[in-house]
């Protein structure tokens, strides 16, 4: 058993049934938990990635032939 860091929540999960790495959900507030270590039991919060979609730089194409000659 062990107690969810975020709300506090008894989480009925068994310690012999989980492994290091291994994600659980709490019951109560549904925060995503990972075992950080399985004896002694010890969760910690999962942090979201929030990848940063914003594209501050255009895509600036290094074309080394500055001179775009058409020869036509
Ligand atoms: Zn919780």
């Amino acid at each position: 058993m062990a107690h969810c860091p975020e709300c506090e929540a008894l989480m009925e999960i068994e310690e012999d049934e989980l492994e290091e790495g291994q994600e659980v959900i709490c019951p109560e507030c549904g925060v995503e938990l990972e075992v950080i270590n399985a004896n002694p039991l010890e969760l910690r919060l999962m942090e979201e990635e929030e990848e940063e979609e914003e594209l501050e730089e255009d895509e600036d194409l290094l074309d080394e032939d500055e001179e775009e000659e058409d020869g036509e």
